[in-house]
């Protein structure tokens, strides 16, 4: 391309204007590309705005996430509660449904102490309480508890507390723990060693009725929220967006919203959204 800058003005004029139609046409095809990798997203115009404006809201301070994450609840009209434990505080709000076997859905709001935690993890908090809103504006099967999680950089502390309490009541034992876990870079894909095969079938299941093939990765090393639930016997399930480039994110300074591609932000909570609606109908007995 500088080639073309090189070469005297006339031709100059006959490159600038090659130029000009390349920059133009990559202008018009980069979208296109997204587009087509992603498909072309049912989200509303306000639903996608929505997305966008929280995540690049992320604040960069671990000490005031909480406090934002409650104002998320809130402003989705989930009415809240703090569940404080020794070493973690989740916020949590339940949606009764027309029987009381319990889904846990989950994303972490914590951070650690590099970037502003956008990627890691405010798209997976914005898209948590996006999907309570829907879920509570349909009338649904399942019980919900709609939960972020404090400490899962610090070892899981909130779902492991969380998760300890619901083994000594038998009668709290979710079906099934769906967690969000890190988004702004592909189709959402599952994390084997802390996922079910009875849910990582229902993802592949979902994917495929969408037109896409559904990914099961391994990453060693990485962990997150669902595996406090696999620990108690709780069928499981951790999805990301992640690229394989996520070392160069993941705790870095450069997780900014700048680094989220939103189109694929939209597939996952599309994907997302319909995933629950599957498990929402499904039979916990067949999930075991
Ligand atoms: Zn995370």
């Amino acid at each position: 391309m500088s080639r073309s800058l090189q070469c005297s003005s006339r031709r100059g004029a006959g490159s600038t204007l090659g130029l000009t139609v390349v920059v133009l046409s990559l202008v018009l095809v980069l979208p296109a590309c997204d587009l087509i990798r992603f498909g072309g997203s049912n989200l509303s115009k306000q639903q996608k705005d929505h997305i966008r404006q929280k995540v690049t809201a992320a604040t960069c301070s671990d000490a005031n996430r909480l406090a934002e994450a409650e104002k998320l609840f809130d402003s989705k009209g989930l009415q809240p509660e703090l569940e404080e434990y020794s070493e973690a505080v989740n916020v949590v709000s339940k949606l009764k449904g027309k029987t009381s076997e319990t889904i846990v859905v989950g994303a972490h709001y914590d951070k650690t102490t590099l970037g502003c935690g956008a990627i890691d993890n405010w798209t997976g908090v914005v898209m948590l309480t996006m999907l309570a809103e829907e879920l509570k504006a349909s009338s649904t099967q399942k019980t919900y508890l709609f939960v972020a999680f404090g400490g899962e950089e610090r070892d899981l502390k909130g779902s492991r507390a969380m998760a300890y309490g619901m083994v000594k009541r038998e009668e709290d034992r979710p079906c099934a723990m769906v967690n969000l876990d890190s988004f702004g870079f592909e189709k959402a894909w599952a994390l084997k060693s802390i996922s079910d095969d009875s849910l990582l079938k229902l993802a592949s299941d979902v994917e495929r009725k969408r037109g896409g093939s559904f990914s099961i990765r391994n990453y060693r090393g990485a962990s997150s929220d669902s595996k406090s639930f696999q620990l108690i016997g709780v069928p499981s399930i951790t999805f990301s967006g992640l690229g394989d480039d996520w070392r160069d994110y993941l705790h870095q300074d450069s997780d900014i919203p700048e680094n989220v591609d939103f189109e694929s932000v939209f597939d996952n909570y599309e994907f997302l959204r319909e995933f629950l609606r599957n498990l929402d109908e499904s039979s916990c007995e067949s999930l075991k």
